[in-house]
């Protein structure tokens, strides 16, 4: 579903990305886990195209999207700094991609009420973002990467902002839409229990690489360097 070909990116004298390659599956949950700075965040950018990379390809199935604008990509994001529309209603906000897509009226209301249903929004339609509370407002956010029917989701640190208690509470929740909808999902943390719930395979990076990449059991029982290991470790 996604392939990535030797894929590079540097800045200035920093190699950000390092010539990764990688396949993800249908269906995976799939996470880069890594230290502030290895390269995570400028890996998702290049596969969501908002950066273009210096060296590599990047196909979407099976198609070499590498010079295709974000919107020619047929993926979701959630990011962090993804903010919501506040002068937009909850509806508005999700339906926002299928606009964009110039999907038609009534598609774009069947779409809505089935994300809706999906992910607990009902009754909130109406409201703007400041009225929700924030697992509200990532849920709409969730649900607005999603309702285009995406080949993959990115999400990078979707849920640093939030307190714990509703952390691990849409962790379940992302990993139940991803287990219902099976597509992969390509998951960005520092976090390492955030990881350990959620994935079904994990990159550990740094400086630009993987440093491991595996099974989630495999990181965690069988870490690949002192490196993998004490960085995981910390979920301890
Ligand atoms: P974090 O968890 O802090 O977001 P990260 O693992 O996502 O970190 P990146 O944000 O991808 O790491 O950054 C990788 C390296 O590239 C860092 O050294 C960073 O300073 C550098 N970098 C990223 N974006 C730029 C940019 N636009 N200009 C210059 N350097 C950049």
């Amino acid at each position: 579903t996604l392939k990535l070909e030797t894929v590079s990116k540097r800045f200035g004298p920093i190699t950000a990305v390092d010539g990764i390659d990688l396949a993800i599956e249908r269906g995976e949950f799939f996470t880069l886990l890594g230290p502030s700075g290895s390269g995570k965040t400028t890996l998702l950018r290049i596969i969501a195209g908002l950066e273009p990379p210096d060296t590599g390809r990047v196909l979407i199935a099976g198609r070499d999207v590498t010079e295709l604008p974000p919107y020619g990509r047929n993926i979701g994001m959630v990011f962090q700094n993804f903010l919501l529309f506040p002068h937009k209603t909850v509806a508005e906000n999700i339906v926002f991609p299928l606009r964009m897509q110039r999907v038609d009226r009534s598609k774009r209301d069947e779409r809505l009420r089935w994300i809706i249903k999906l992910m607990h929004l009902d009754g909130l339609e109406g409201r703007y973002p400041n009225e929700l509370s924030g697992g509200q407002q990532q849920r709409v956010a969730l649900a607005r990467g999603l309702i285009a029917e995406p080949e993959l989701l990115l999400l990078d640190e979707p849920l640093a902002n939030l307190d714990r208690e509703l952390r691990s509470e849409m962790e379940v929740e992302i990993r139940r839409y991803q287990k219902e909808l099976q597509i992969p999902f390509i998951y960005v943390t520092h976090n390492q229990e955030e990881a350990l719930t959620m994935s079904d395979r994990i990159a550990v990076m740094r400086n630009g690489r993987f440093e491991q990449i595996g099974a989630k059991v495999e990181i965690y029982t069988n870490p690949a360097s002192a490196f993998v290991a004490s960085f995981v470790g910390h979920a301890n």
